[in-house]
């Protein structure tokens, strides 16, 4: 150890971790962040959003130039799937993200510390670099922001080649031509609608009666419809028992949740997509007496506090929705908390996003827990077939649904299935976090022909009359 200590050492340079060790560093701070993945931004840019997104992307123009040029009257020859080139692409954007970050440090003064971080002490934590030595970096305070990693299941062991996580079906060299997916979340329905673009077929295993749970059921019940109409083959009310091999191919065996005779599935790759779960291995949290909960997650209270003065904790390991801009918010509040001025994170006002075609996009309370908090609200929907600019693009499928407080009128919710919804959403939010209503949002005027108008006429819907339906 030597030399002055820190006031801060972030171990976890994922979203959460590298804003706080920025916005700390800003705020006068002697910042380091421990990480020990080569580039920094954690799950997310790495191994999540970023070429999850990336993937994404080049799949629907690869299922646009096949199938949905011509109705524009466009007519292209038939279009040549380069899977490394699309490969090498997504690498690119994440290798030049990570970078982004680390020259990010560099301008905000953050040391960036390679290697596996211990605490050793509230005082104290080890790094074991990728060279097996040991550096101890002396500091004022701790923020523990590990994040996550994929959840298994104990009889479907992942060995990311055939049967993988999210981390190897965002890097599977070829096409499979089968692909099972356990899991109708938001990883299975990503990553299913990647590859079922560029040609596969998929099929995907959920456990509950629905898919993309949590999220509004009117907007899952829809996206169940129209992603099925896109191919994806779904098995409700399912799990898959067993992966078994067989003459060097995969079989799957589904069983009914209910009871129920058994099928056997033959596939080319299984995707296990059931969660995320905390990471805190060889932090050293029991030494120090930080319990963690039955599900793994770091227990803390409204400043981001676990129970040992100095060590604190956000993001994915202290749990609430598994989401990157949730955990740069946590990451912004604890770095103002620590300068000594006060962080505030509004989680009633979390957007959240499914990238799949349509878009899913939501916000605030769901009809669902509005009816079991016996919260009266109105409902303000307007369809996008009804919206001029979707017209003009043929992306009519799906609505905006805004639910506003009988009563106040005060918008408390807003669920979105549709075109561009990921850029929508916002509007929503930032009105809700102005504490707007329904009718604030009607009579705030917006351009034409744009997809926003959905919006206000969803708006204009809650609190009075639409004018386009
Ligand atoms: P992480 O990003 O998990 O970062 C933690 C970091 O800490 C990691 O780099 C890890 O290696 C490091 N670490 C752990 N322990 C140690 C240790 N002892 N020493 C040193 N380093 C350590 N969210 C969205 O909002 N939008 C999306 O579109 C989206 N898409 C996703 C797609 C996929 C395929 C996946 C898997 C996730 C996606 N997510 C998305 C979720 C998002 O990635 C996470 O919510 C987010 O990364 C959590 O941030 P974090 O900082 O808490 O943790
Ligand atoms: P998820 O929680 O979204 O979905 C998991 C699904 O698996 C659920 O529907 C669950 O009912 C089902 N399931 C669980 N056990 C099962 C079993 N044994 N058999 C069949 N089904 C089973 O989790 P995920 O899709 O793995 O994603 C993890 C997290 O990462 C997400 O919750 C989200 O927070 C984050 N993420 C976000 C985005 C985004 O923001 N666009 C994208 C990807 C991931």
């Amino acid at each position: 150890m030597s030399g002055e200590p820190f006031d801060l050492v972030v171990v976890g340079g994922g979203p959460g971790g590298y804003v706080c060790a920025i916005r700390a560093a800003q705020l006068g701070l002697r910042v380091a962040c421990v990480d020990r993945r080569e580039g920094l931004g954690g799950t997310c840019l790495n191994v999540g959003c970023i070429p999850s997104k990336a993937l994404l992307h080049a799949s629907h123009l690869f299922e646009q130039a096949r199938h949905g040029l011509a109705r524009f009257g466009v007519r292209v020859g038939e279009p040549v799937l380069d899977l490394e080139a699309t490969m090498a692409y997504k690498r690119k954007v994440v290798e030049d993200l990570t970078r982004g970050i680390a020259f990010l440090f560099r301008k905000n003064g953050v040391t960036h510390v390679r290697g596996e971080g211990r605490i050793a002490a509230p005082d104290r934590v080890e790094v074991t670099t990728p060279e097996g030595e040991t550096r101890t970096l002396a500091t004022r305070r701790v923020v523990i922001a590990t994040g996550s990693v994929p959840a298994t299941l104990p009889d479907i062991p992942v060995d990311e080649k055939s049967i993988v996580s999210s981390t190897g079906a965002l890097d599977f060299p070829r096409v499979p031509e089968r692909l099972l997916v356990v899991g109708a979340g938001y990883i299975g329905l990503e990553l299913g609608t990647v590859w079922r673009r560029f040609g596969a077929r998929v099929t995907v295993v959920e456990y509950l009666d629905r898919i993309l749970p949590g999220l509004d059921g009117e907007v899952a019940r829809l996206m169940h419809r129209l992603l099925g109409r896109q191919g994806l083959e779904f098995l409700l009310g399912h799990r898959v028992r067993a992966v078994e091999t067989r003459d060097g191919a995969l079989e799957a065996v589904v069983a009914p949740r209910d009871g129920g005779a058994e099928r056997r599935i033959a596939c080319d790759a299984v995707l296990v997509a059931v969660g995320r779960r905390p990471y805190t291995e060889g932090l050293g949290l029991a030494a120090l007496g930080i319990e963690t909960d039955a599900r793994g997650f770091v227990p803390v209270d409204g400043h981001f506090r676990t129970r040992v003065p100095g060590i604190l904790a956000i993001g994915d390991v202290i749990g609430g929705p598994m989401l990157a801009h949730k955990a740069e918010e946590e990451g912004m509040a604890v770095a103002e908390f620590l300068a000594g001025g006060h962080g505030h994170v509004d989680y009633d006002v979390i957007p959240a996003v499914v990238f799949t075609r349509p878009e899913v996009a939501s916000v605030g309370r769901t009809e669902e827990a509005l009816r079991e908090a016996g919260i009266p609200y109105r409902v303000g929907r307007f369809p996008f077939s009804a919206n001029s600019r979707a017209r003009t693009t043929l992306e009519t499928e799906g609505f905006v649904k805004i639910l506003a407080e009988e009563g106040t009128d005060r918008v408390l919710g807003c669920h979105m299935v549709g075109p561009e919804v990921g850029v929508l959403i916002q509007e929503v939010a930032t009105a809700m976090a102005f504490g707007a209503t329904s009718e604030d949002i009607a009579r705030i005027c917006h351009p034409h022909p744009t997809l926003e108008e959905a919006v206000r006429e969803a708006a204009l819907a809650a609190w009075s009359k639409p004018i386009h339906v």
